[in-house]
């Protein structure tokens, strides 16, 4: 869940968590969109000079409500050359878990940033999608992460290929359970263009196959978004065959039955 500090959440941290409260959840976690090495990298993140009040804001909200466990986490985006920058990310703080996320499938383009979606427009979806389940398998391989975010985010405006993705699917998949990195089930995706959680019911039943374990987020980027959806999320764990997803806690992974 984020914050306002990434300039397009609204919301306290505590207020998120008084709502997680108020439905009945016993553990929630923060993972901001996390800091570029240059802060003009683009407009959608907190700001590396933002890490302090990030962590004092979460801090609040452990303290206004002492009865719900709250994670501190990162959100952070994979790009082909950012290895050490995220290592040094990690290691700034103990965090409870890094989520793995691919939006740019090239220095400049954030395929889900609604701004720029003329971009899809003048390109093969297949060819986009591969370039996007490329990094994605590159992330899941590169050991920095513990969880995989929005697994099919490219679908968010509706450019599906025509042709079939199932080896870019499997690719990603194999790499994740050898890696041992979670996969998020992520209801945001049913707010959005494409109205289906991330990832589709076809990569959910193929990673159950593989053993790829889970995690359920909402990927709230308001108060009223917390958990948002989750028994749809869980009715699809379910349905592909889970009957555990996992959890963090200084980075070790617990799994435990839903
Ligand atoms: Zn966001
Ligand atoms: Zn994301």
């Amino acid at each position: 869940m984020h914050t306002p500090l990434c300039h397009h959440a609204v919301g306290e941290p505590t207020e998120y968590a008084a709502q997680a409260v108020k439905i009945g959840l016993r553990e929630i976690g923060f993972s901001e969109h996390s800091p570029m090495p240059r802060d003009d990298f683009d407009d959608w993140r907190m700001l590396l000079g933002d890490l302090g009040e990030y962590i004092a804001k979460i801090d609040k909200a452990r303290r206004d409500h002492p009865g719900l466990a709250i994670k501190m986490a990162l959100e952070v985006d994979y790009l082909p050359g950012h290895e050490d920058w995220i290592r040094e990310l990690a290691g700034r703080h103990s965090w409870d878990y890094l989520i793995g996320a691919v939006h740019y499938v090239s220095d400049s383009w954030d395929l889900d940033n609604p701004k720029k979606i003329s971009q899809w427009k003048d390109r093969d979806p297949y060819e986009v999608w591969s370039a996007y389940f490329e990094r994605l398998t590159m992330a899941a391989e590169s050991g920095l992460f513990d969880i995989i975010a929005h697994a099919d985010l490219c679908k968010k405006f509706c450019f599906y290929p025509t042709q079939d993705c199932l080896p870019l699917f499997t690719r990603f998949l194999k790499a994740a359970k050898q890696k041992g990195v979670a996969m998020e089930l992520n209801t945001s995706g049913l707010r959005k263009d494409c109205k289906e959680i991330y990832p589709s019911p076809q990569i959910v039943r193929l990673a159950a196959r593989e053993g790829v374990p889970i995690t359920f987020a909402s990927d709230a980027h308001a108060p009223g978004e917390v958990g948002m959806n989750f028994g749809e999320a869980v009715e699809l764990a379910r349905s592909a065959g889970y009957t555990h997803r996992c959890r963090f806690a200084q980075r070790r992974r617990e799994e435990a039955k839903f």
